[in-house]
């Protein structure tokens, strides 16, 4: 269909039959969306929603959208560009030991990331703890920053991918976020705008992730990994479990310092530290193999480990985040894992027993409650806010025993928050099996 021809009442026909789109009708689609009345895009999104696209009307949607911002041009390095993206999940820091590291192992990590979604915090709002950290970066900061450092910090910003924001707001407000061949455009129109040869998906599934069961993380990973390989980017998934917070704190500052802790090699003595610290290896191993460096995952993870025990990953994330304007040392001074604030509200074990299940839901919503998240778009978040959860499922307890404890200023709904917390932690009297963190790496 050439652009003059184009019919909108004739292109919704056809995603509402579920009939096959020509690559150009959807390119004038989306370089035209702002033209379009939200009446007829959101007609579109809701056939959509109704009638999944195919695999090859899901191809074309995400392209378009890809190439209706700037792409990030890497002519001339001689590195393969990598990044990683997750679907979210309570306690997920692993962005901020990630990026460094792959840095230290000779990938370029344009890193763009998102702020939070729904009841699960973004990476974005836990580095914008660190004071002067500037991080909505335009396209050619980010490249400058990465081929200096081999890395940069990055938030979606209104050059990439902008078909996507204007999608997401209204598939936001017309209860048709929930689409799998919708979210894969999504996900990966920014992605791809990176230039990648190669990406790793954290998809996780449980309580405390978007996805809440493993046959829906199992499917988008199997999307999202068919429609990344059509674009000429190597992408394997883990499918990861999230019905427990990752790691010993969830937040903002906390889980920064968390991060920083990994990066120093300073968690020998925090086993609740162990999963994060293993994923990100985990994760860095995959991307070596992907991008040839190594062949099997057990001389990969063996590099990745060494190269993190080397100190220079934490070298480069001090000069990066120094680069991009922030203060380390007064982010230091002024925030603490487990910090003094006005109020710290504590569950406790209310019998002997195992740790049979956290709802990671409920975390989240008392983080928000505590000012960790938004309620609204434009919620200002209180960057000190720390949730502790030490105990892992399967873990024997002690009645008495502190099952979590957040830390926080606000007051205004301890009550709400205390029940939340309350609500979110079963002990069974029977031993239960801890949980294994990796459950499936996509392809087999
Ligand atoms: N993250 C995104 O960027 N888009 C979605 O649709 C869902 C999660």
């Amino acid at each position: 269909m050439s652009r003059t021809n184009f019919s909108m009442p004739l292109f919704l026909e056809k995603v509402r039959d579920a009939k096959s789109l020509d690559e150009a009708e959807v390119r004038h689609f989306i370089s035209h969306l702002k033209n379009f009345p939200d009446e007829q895009v959101s007609a579109f999104l809701a056939h959509a929603f109704h009638q999944p696209l195919s695999k090859q009307n899901k191809v074309h949607l995400t392209l378009a959208m890809r190439d209706s911002g700037v792409k990030l041009d890497w002519t001339g390095l001689n590195k393969p560009v990598v990044d990683k993206h997750s679907t979210g999940g309570i306690g997920d820091k692993i962005s901020i030991c990630l990026a460094p590291l792959l840095a230290s192992l000779g990938m370029a990590v344009p890193t763009i990331m998102g702020r939070g979604l729904g009841f699960s915090g973004g990476t974005v709002d836990k580095l914008e703890s660190i004071p002067g950290l500037s991080l909505g970066l335009r396209a050619e900061k980010i490249q400058q920053l990465v081929r200096e450092f081999g890395m940069a910090f990055g938030a979606q910003s209104g050059d990439i991918a902008p078909a996507d924001k204007k999608l997401y707001a209204l598939r936001d407000v017309t209860a048709t976020v929930e689409s799998v061949p919708l979210i894969t455009a999504s996900i990966l129109s920014k992605k791809l705008a990176e230039s990648l040869d190669a990406l790793v998906l954290d998809v996780k599934w449980g309580s405390g992730a978007f996805m809440s069961t493993r046959d829906k993380a199992c499917e988008l990973a199997l999307s999202l990994i068919e429609t990344a390989e059509e674009a000429g980017v190597k992408t394997r998934a883990f499918l990861t479990n999230m019905n427990q917070p990752l790691g010993l704190v969830s937040g903002n500052a906390c889980e920064v310092i968390e991060a920083v802790m990994i990066l120093k090699n300073e968690t020998s003595k925090s086993r609740q530290m162990t999963d994060t610290r293993t994923l990100t290896l985990e994760l860095a191993a995959s991307l070596l193999i992907q991008t040839g460096f190594e062949k099997s995952t057990t001389t990969a993870l063996a590099r990745a480990e060494s190269a993190l025990l080397s100190g220079r990953p934490f070298e480069i994330f001090c000069r990066v985040v120094r680069a991009q304007g922030g203060d380390f040392e007064s982010f230091e001074k002024s925030f603490s894992l487990l910090p003094t604030t006005k109020h710290r509200l504590i569950v406790s074990a209310t019998t002997d027993g195992y740790l049979a299940s956290v709802n990671g839901k409920a975390l989240g919503h008392a983080l928000i409650l505590g000012k960790a998240g938004r309620e609204k778009q434009l919620d200002a978040i209180d960057h000190i806010t720390s949730l502790e959860h030490p105990v892992k499922i399967g873990d024997a307890v002690r009645k008495g025993d502190v099952l979590c404890a957040i830390y926080l200023n606000h007051s205004d709904k301890l009550g709400d928050i205390q029940a939340l917390l309350e609500s979110a932690f079963q002990i069974s009297s029977e031993p239960i099996l801890p949980q294994p963190l990796i459950q499936e790496v996509l392809p087999l």
